[in-house]
């Protein structure tokens, strides 16, 4: 896919932000455990960042789909995975459903502000019962009067400790599994940092081997009181809304992935041409040069998906096949490309604060995160013809 000007003029942009606003932080955040959420979003809505797929009524620039992979591409400067996830949180994870089926009047309410920075959202799909299995989550809102008393809990949620709202997956009837659930748009806080919605419980901030700038937490909801008026879209649609919504978080991670690894491969590059042994230096080993080589073939092997893929998707075709072989790439490729370069870095490569041992942890995420391998897998023997389609 051929980007034009508009495309580089944002991606410019987002890098001079990300060089000045971001990559300076970054370690400190990494040692926090979590990173200014509200303070950096404040600053990406004001350069109109999170919002260039969204509706422009709702403050958005109404851009197609290629213009948030190209944000999606550039994150991959930032230096390390836990900011960038925490973006892509917000602009392709938990607001796609929101935008595509959410009331004008839920638009107005949650997406608007999400658009500007003022808002922090996350999206609640996993529970301690039910990752992979998403039809097989527990929680449940049932109706009463003119709410939604919505009961359960919800794990391994990105930016739940700062989150304003929670774009959450529930049970809201009884009947088959893949159309008895809903996504509710759940207010988690009543202003940045603010105090929790009645019934909302932060149990956990989960420590994690990566991603350690991007807060992950536990969540109870008891008796939690919604107004209907909440419902994205139809009721009894949420598992299929979170399927579309999967696809678009599938492509936003493969390209996520891509400029990371260009630059553990440079750096390992660099690395290697400085490092004396032997009488020459390390990139002087044939074998490091034929390995550097073909991992960097294979990243450029995975763009060319990458954007065949997002090509496709604006055209309006189906790219479930494409999106999950390029998610299921990106996730192994990125543990190949980080864990041969820290081979190369030797007993510096084992050390914490390496960009190149940063990979190793935070990409780790991308094989179980989203969809783990084996669920990827799953899709694509189905959409192949290998496996039998479920009956729903
Ligand atoms: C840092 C982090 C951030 C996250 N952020 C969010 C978030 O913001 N919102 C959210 O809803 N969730 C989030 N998740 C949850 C994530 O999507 C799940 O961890 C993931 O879907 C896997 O679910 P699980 O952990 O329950 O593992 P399980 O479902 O228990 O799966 C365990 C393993 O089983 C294997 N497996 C799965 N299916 C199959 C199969 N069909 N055949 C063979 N093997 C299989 C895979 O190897 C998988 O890793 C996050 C997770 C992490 C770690």
């Amino acid at each position: 896919m051929q980007l034009s000007h508009e495309h580089r003029e944002i991606q410019k942009t987002l890098k001079r932000f990300i060089d000045e606003e971001i990559n300076p932080h970054v370690d400190a955040w990494e040692e926090a455990e979590i990173f200014p959420a509200h303070e950096v979003f404040g600053k990406l809505g004001d350069l109109g960042l999170l919002g260039l797929t969204k509706p422009e009524a709702f403050g958005g620039a109404g851009l197609d789909y290629s213009y948030g992979l190209a944000m999606a591409e550039t994150l991959g400067h930032i230096r390390c995975g836990g900011v960038p996830m925490a973006i892509g949180v917000q602009t392709d994870m938990s607001t796609p459903a929101l935008a595509r089926f959410g009331s004008d009047e839920l638009k107005r309410d949650f997406l608007a502000p999400s658009v500007a920075g003022r808002m922090v959202g996350c999206i609640g799909v996993s529970e301690p019962g039910a990752g992979s299995d998403v039809s097989g989550v527990k929680s449940t809102a049932r109706k009463d009067g003119g709410d939604y008393v919505i009961t359960g809990q919800k794990m391994w949620i990105t930016n739940s400790l700062q989150a304003d709202w929670m774009c959450m997956l529930v049970n809201t009837g009884e009947g088959p599994v893949h159309r008895n659930k809903s996504l509710i748009m759940v207010p988690l806080r009543d202003g940045p940092n603010g105090r929790l919605t009645k019934g909302v419980e932060v149990a956990q901030k989960i420590r994690k081997i990566g991603m350690n700038s991007s807060d992950t937490g536990l969540l109870y909801f008891d008796e939690v009181r919604v107004p209907q008026r909440n419902l994205i879209g139809q009721e009894g649609h949420g598992f299929l809304y979170q399927m579309q919504q999967f696809q678009e978080e599938r492509m936003w991670a493969s390209a996520s992935s891509l400029v990371a690894m260009d630059e553990c491969i440079r750096e390992t590059i660099e690395w290697a041409q400085g490092r004396k042994m032997f009488g020459s230096t390390l990139a002087d080993q044939q074998w490091v040069q034929f390995k550097l080589a073909e991992l960097q073939t294979e990243v450029e092997a995975l763009r060319a998906l990458v954007w065949r893929t997002c090509e496709l998707y604006v055209q309006g075709q189906d790219v479930l096949q494409l999106a999950s072989m390029a998610k299921l790439k990106s996730g192994r490729l990125t543990r190949a490309v980080a864990d041969t370069c820290l081979q190369f870095w030797g007993g510096m490569g084992f050390t914490w604060e390496n960009r190149v041992s940063r990979l190793y942890r935070d990409g780790r995420l991308g094989s179980i995160g989203g969809g783990a391998d084996e669920v990827m897998l799953g899709i694509l023997a189905k959409t192949m013809g290998i496996a039998k389609r479920a009956v729903a």
